[in-house]
C-alpha cells in the first residue's frame, strides 16, 4: 500500500500558500441542533492543524446525513460551525455555493468549511462536473476521510484524480494499522467475529480464513455454526437456513489451515433481557425453551489461551449480548486479556464496528487496544477484503 501523506507533501514544499480541499467525516450525532458527540471532529484536528503549519489554507469538504442530492437546512453543516470552532481552536468561515469569492478572501492558514455536499447530486454520482467545480478553487486534495472511502463519491473519489491527493494523519493512521493487522500482518493471526447473524458477515468470514491462523467465532453467529455440527441451540438466535453455508466456511476454513473456535461452554436465559436467571452449560446441554446470550468461562479461557499465542488480532462483533448484564462477561474479559496483551507489547490489536466499539469502551480497554477504527462500513468492507475506491484513489495518484 502505497500513498503520499502531509508529511511528503511538506517535504516537497507543495503546501506552502497552497488551497487544501480536505475530505474530512464531520457526520457528528446532533441533537436540538448541538453537537452531543465530537469524537469524529477531534480525529480531524491533526490534519488541519498540520496543513495549517505549512502555510496552507484549509477548505473543509464533508456530508451530513443522507438529503440525497437536495438541499435540506435541518441536514446543513452550519450547524455544526461552533463546535467545529472549538474543537479547531481557530475561526471557521462557511460558503454554500460561492466557493471562489469565499476561497480567496481566506487569509494565510485560514479555515473554510463548505455545504454538505451531499446537496448536490454530483457528490454521490461521482460526477466530474461536480468534482472541477470543487478542483477548480484548491491547489492539492487531501483526504482524511477513512470512514467515507467504502464510497466512490465526487469528494472521496474523483477529486483524487483531478489535483495532487494525499492522505490526511487520520486516514495515515487508520490505513496504517489496518496494514498491520491484516494487510502485511506478523502471524500468527487471530480473528474474533461476534455479532448478531452470519448473514451480515458472510463476505468477511470468507475473507477471514484465507488470511488469519485463528478465526474465533462468538455472539448469535456462533449459534449457526453449532447448529450446522448438529447441535440443538433451543431458542438461541440461529439462522436454521445458514447451516450449510456455515459448514462450507468451515471447510474452506480448514483446507486454508484455519482453526475455527467455537465456544464451548456457554450462558443461557429463557428471556432476552437484563439480569434475568442464568445458567451456565456445556453447548450441548442447552435446556430446551432458553438461549445462548454470552460465552462461558472456558470458551473465554481457550480464546485467552489463543489469543496468548498471537502476535496479531483483529477484532469485530461482540461475543454475547454485551448491551445487557451479564452477558457482556465474555466480550469484556476477552477484551481485557487483549488489552493486557498489547500493553505488554506482545500483540498489534485492531478492533472495529460500531458495536464493537461500544462493546470495548464498555470494557474500558479502548485506549490500550493498538488501534479502534470507528470507520463502520468501511471497516467492514476492508475487512471483508474489498478495494476501498477512495484508498484506491489515493495509491493511484501515488504512482
Ligand atoms: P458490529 O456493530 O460491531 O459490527 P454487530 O452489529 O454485528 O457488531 O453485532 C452486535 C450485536 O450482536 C449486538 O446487538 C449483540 O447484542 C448481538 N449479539 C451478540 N451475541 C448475541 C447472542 N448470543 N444472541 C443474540 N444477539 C447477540
Ligand atoms: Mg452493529
Amino acid at each position: 500500500m502505497r500513498f503520499k501523506t502531509i508529511d511528503d507533501m511538506t517535504a516537497a514544499g507543495m503546501l506552502d500558500g497552497k488551497v487544501v480541499l480536505a475530505r474530512v467525516d464531520l457526520n457528528v450525532p446532533v441533537e436540538d441542533g448541538r453537537v452531543t458527540d465530537r469524537t469524529r471532529m477531534e480525529r480531524i484536528v491533526p490534519t488541519v492543524r498540520d496543513l495549517r503549519a505549512a502555510g496552507a489554507k484549509v477548505v473543509l469538504l464533508a456530508h451530513f446525513g443522507r438529503p440525497k442530492g437536495e438541499v435540506n437546512e435541518a441536514m446543513s453543516l452550519r450547524q455544526v460551525l461552533p463546535a467545529l470552532r472549538e474543537v479547531l481552536g481557530t475561526d471557521v468561515a462557511f460558503a454554500d455555493g460561492d466557493y471562489t469569492d469565499s476561497v480567496k478572501a481566506l487569509p494565510p492558514g485560514g479555515v473554510i468549511l463548505f455545504e454538505n455536499v451531499r446537496f448536490n447530486p454530483g457528490e454521490e454520482r461521482n460526477d466530474g462536473g461536480f468534482a472541477k467545480r470543487l478542483a477548480s478553487v484548491g491547489d492539492l486534495y487531501c483526504n482524511d476521510a477513512f470512514s467515507a472511502a467504502h464510497r466512490a463519491h465526487a469528494t472521496t473519489e474523483k477529486l483524487a484524480h483531478l489535483l495532487p491527493a494525499f492522505a490526511g494523519r487520520a486516514m495515515q493512521a487508520e490505513l496504517e494499522a489496518l496494514g498491520k493487522a491484516l494487510g502485511d500482518p506478523q502471524p500468527p493471526v487471530a480473528a474474533v467475529v461476534g455479532g448478531a447473524k452470519v448473514s451480515t458477515k458472510l463476505e468477511l468470514l470468507g475473507n477471514l480464513v484465507e488470511r488469519v491462523q485463528h478465526l474465533v467465532i462468538g455472539g448469535g453467529m456462533a449459534n449457526t455454526f453449532l447448529a450446522a455440527q448438529g447441535i440443538d441451540v433451543a431458542k438461541s438466535l440461529c439462522e436454521h437456513d445458514l447451516l450449510d453455508t456455515a459448514r462450507e466456511i468451515a471447510a474452506k476454513a480448514e483446507g486454508a489451515g484455519c482453526t475455527i473456535l467455537l465456544p464451548r461452554d456457554v450462558v443461557v436465559a429463557e428471556e432476552f433481557r437484563a439480569n434475568p436467571p442464568t445458567r451456565t452449560v456445556a453447548v450441548e446441554d442447552v435446556p430446551a425453551g432458553w438461549m445462548i446470550l454470552d460465552a462461558g468461562p472456558d470458551s473465554v479461557a481457550h480464546v485467552r489461551q489463543v489469543l496468548s499465542g498471537c502476535a496479531t488480532l483483529v477484532w469485530n462483533g461482540p461475543l454475547g449480548a454485551f448491551e445487557m448484564a451479564p452477558f457482556d462477561a465474555a466480550t469484556t474479559q476477552a477484551a481485557q486479556h487483549a488489552a493486557e496483551l498489547t500493553r505488554a507489547g506482545k500483540l498489534v490489536s485492531v478492533a472495529g464496528g460500531g458495536d464493537t466499539v461500544a462493546a470495548l469502551n464498555k470494557a474500558g480497554v479502548a485506549d490500550d487496544f493498538t488501534y479502534i477504527s470507528t470507520a463502520g462500513g468501511a471497516f467492514l468492507e476492508w475487512m471483508e477484503g474489498k478495494t476501498l475506491p477512495g484508498v484506491a484513489a489515493l495509491e493511484s495518484a501515488a504512482g
